[in-house]
This record gives structure tokens, sequence and C-alpha cells, in this order.
């Protein structure tokens, strides 16, 4: 059995586990990725798109952020719809912030050219099973490679895996609590090969149910609708989703969604999960391995990102001088800032959606609520604030 030894043995090469890697790689600290899928298969993985401004000043800062800069789009604002009309929340004028639209399978590549750069280990196609004890003094990751059973050892274990991951699931019984929220919708997503309909951001809450206009370049767009959770794609041919997008985002006329190719097509459950400690050990959850968000909030890699700079400092702190404070509170700062974005996930994710059962009393409710936050300066504040991200913990 071939054997490895390194600082820090990190499970997935998501943007958590990447950006781990590099970070530590940045502090001296040396580290393997063990990642299931092939680099060209996490390389065009579309899933996120919108960066807070803390996750981008962290990625320029890495050295990491040099595409980004020149390609990414920065937008100042975002348009909520409803009752037919648009009302811009102008986050830049609330907040001072910005967000920037760059796809995560950009940060992917950026991030795996960069610790391929740097001489960093990523063993692609690497299948982690589990790990010996991680109060044991050398915790030993097990993973399967062209058949083999191989293993890392290590004196961390880094649990970058995301939510189906293994790291989460080989924790000791009785550990980890579970606090979860399954929502009783998911969205299905396209991309499509047209220009954005919009400047900024739309979300739209339409008595037919939510709807996104989003994208992830000047001639991409990303675009989602609220569906079952187990929506058949077979039924949603082209034309039904430019229809459906066109009338729960109808607002001032001539304002049109404009259709072009599809070039991917799916649906995605939403749900809100947290699990409480994100440590063990020497074992660390990190991202969605730790926590899942609805995507109404546009934090899921945020959040990742952000855990991972805890953790990278922590471990920097105990290379550094032997100290293990800001290791042993790495899930009281995490979870912290996980909980606030949660809240704010669920409100946004309340605010915009249809829940099947909603009586007309629902609907109205939902209406002044979105007036109160497109009218009343400190509610947009609130929501300019947390959509636009909070300082790195
Ligand atoms: C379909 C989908 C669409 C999404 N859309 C949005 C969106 O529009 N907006 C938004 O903000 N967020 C979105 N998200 C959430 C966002 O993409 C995640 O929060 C983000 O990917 C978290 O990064 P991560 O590194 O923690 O996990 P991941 O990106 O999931 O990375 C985990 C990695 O671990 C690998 N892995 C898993 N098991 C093993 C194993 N046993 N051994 C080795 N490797 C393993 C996986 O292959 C993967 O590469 C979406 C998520 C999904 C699933």
């Amino acid at each position: 059995m071939s054997l490895t030894r390194t600082q820090v043995g990190i499970v997935g090469a998501g943007p958590a586990g990447l950006m781990l890697s590099h970070l530590l790689h940045l502090e001296g600290i040396e580290s393997v990725v063990i990642e299931s899928q092939s680099r060209t298969y996490c390389e065009q993985r579309v899933r996120a798109g919108l960066l807070e401004q803390a996750s981008v000043d962290l990625l320029v800062q890495s050295g990491a952020g040099e595409r980004l800069r020149r390609e990414a789009l920065v937008h100042e604002g975002i348009e909520l719809c409803f009752n037919h009309r648009r009302h811009r929340i102008d986050l830049f004028e609330l907040t001072g912030r910005k967000v920037t639209i760059y796809g995560q399978q950009e940060v992917v590549k950026d991030l795996i050219q960069a610790r391929l750069n740097a001489g960093g280990q990523l063993l692609f196609e690497s299948e982690a099973i589990g790990f010996d004890d991680p109060l044991s003094a050398e915790p030993v990751i097990r993973y399967r490679k062209d058949g083999d059973v191989r293993e890392v050892r290590c004196d961390f274990i880094a649990g970058c895996d995301g939510f189906h991951g293994v790291c989460r699931a080989s924790m000791p019984a009785g550990v980890l609590t579970r606090y979860e929220r399954v929502y009783p919708f998911g969205w299905l997503g396209i991309l499509a090969e047209v220009p954005p309909a919009s400047k900024e951001l739309v979300y739209a809450n339409h008595e037919r149910g939510f709807a996104l206009l989003t994208m992830r370049s000047l001639i991409l767009s990303r675009l989602y609708l609220q569906c079952a959770p187990d929506e058949n794609l077979d039924e949603w041919a082209d034309a039904r989703i430019w229809e459906e997008l066109n009338t729960r985002c109808a607002a001032e006329a001539g304002f049109a969604v404009r259709d072009g190719p599809i070039i991917q097509k799916s649906v995605t459950a939403l749900r809100s999960f947290v699990t409480e400690p994100m440590q063990f050990g020497k074992l660390f959850l990190a991202g969605d391995a730790a926590h899942i968000v609805p995507p109404t909030g546009a934090k899921g890699m945020n959040l990742a990102l952000a855990d991972v700079y805890v953790l990278a400092r922590a471990l920097a702190q105990f290379y550094r001088n032997g100290q293990d404070e800001l290791l042993n509170c790495y899930s009281e700062t995490c979870l912290r800032r996980v909980w606030r974005v949660q809240q704010f996930s669920w409100w946004m994710t309340y605010m915009l959606h249809r829940f099947g059962d909603d009586t007309a009393f629902e609907h109205r409710r939902q209406i002044a609520e979105l007036e109160y936050v497109t009218r009343s300066r400190a509610a947009a504040q609130s929501l300019a604030e947390n959509y636009a991200g909070l300082p790195l913990p």
C-alpha cells in the first residue's frame, strides 16, 4: 500500500479545499488534496457565480485573482421584481460594497492553476473512503486510486468534500448535531448562450413562483425558475422555459428575457442545513460538508471561502508557535457567521418563493415585506449589508 506524509490532508477540490491548500501554501504549510473527480470535471462543474467583496479581496490578495480582475463583472445593485414592477436596491450606495459575477468553475480553475504553478499535490480521480481515528496524533486518510487503496498520513484532516462527502459521514456517532430544513421546491436552472436580459440580477416574486435572472458573463446567462424538487426536465422544452421566465419577470413595457441556445439544464433541491460542531479532534469540516444554504442569498461559495480563511489562519498559528487557541475555536468562529448567513438565506427564500400551501394572506404579506424592503432605507440597508456580505471573521 502506498503511503504519503503531509501536514494537512484535504478531502475535496471544490472552492473550499483548493482555497485552503492555496492559503496554507502561502503560510509555508504543506498539504495534499484528494479529489474523487477528474480535473476537467471540477473545472467544468457549473454552480455558484456571485462573489462577495470579501471573497474577491481574499482571491486577489492571495494572488489567485488576476484573471478575476480582468474578466469578472462588478455589480453595484440588484433588482427585486414584484407586482409587475422592478425596484432597485443600490448595494454600493447603501453599504459601500459591490458584488462580483465570476463563475465558481472559474474560481476553481484559477485555484487549481495556482496550486499546480506552486508544485502543489492535487490527486484527482482519487476517492477518499475513510480515515482512522481523528483523535490520534497522526490521522490517516484512505483513498482509492486506480483500484488500489492508498493512504495519506497527516497532522490534520480538512473535510472539504461537500454535502455528500465522506468526512462528515465518517464522524463517530453522537458527535454531530444536524439542523435542517428541506424546502418543498427546487430551482430549474439553465445556462444559455445569450447576453443577460438585465444589467444586474433580477429576483422575481410572481404568483406562478420565483424566478432569477443572473449571468456568468456578457454573453452567457444563468436563469432560474422555482419548480418542484423532483421536477421532470423532459417536460421543460426550451420554449416553455423562455415563456415562463418572461411571464414571471414581466415588468415595464418593452422588457423581455431574450432567448438563445440552452447549453445546460438542471434541477437543484433547496435546503438549509448546519452541522455542529464543525470539528472533532484533528478533523475540521469546511464549506458544504458542514452547511448548506438555499441559493437565494448567493452565499454557498462565499461561506465555503470564509470557513477556510478561518481554518488556514488557525493552522498557521499552530505551525508558527504551537498555539492551538484559534484551532480550538474554529467551529465557534465559523458557526457565528454560518447562522447569520443561514438566517439571511432563509429570509430571502421566504420572501420570494411560493410555498404550495400559500394563502392569499401569505402572498400579501410577502408583497408588504417587499414594499418595505424597497421603500425603507433602513430595511434596504439591512438586505444590502447581508447580500453584499459581511467582512471575513
Ligand atoms: C447543483 C448546485 C448548484 C448550486 N448553485 C449555486 C448558486 O447558484 N449560487 C450559490 O451561491 N451556490 C450554489 N451552490 C452552492 C455552491 O456551489 C457550494 O456552496 C460550493 O460549491 C461549496 O464549495 P465546497 O468546496 O464546500 O464544496 P464542493 O464544491 O461541493 O466541493 C466538494 C468536492 O469534494 C469532492 N468529493 C466529494 N466526496 C469526495 C470523496 N469521497 N473523496 C474525494 N473527493 C470528494 C467533490 O467531487 C467536490 O469536488 C450550488 C450547489 C450545487 C450542488
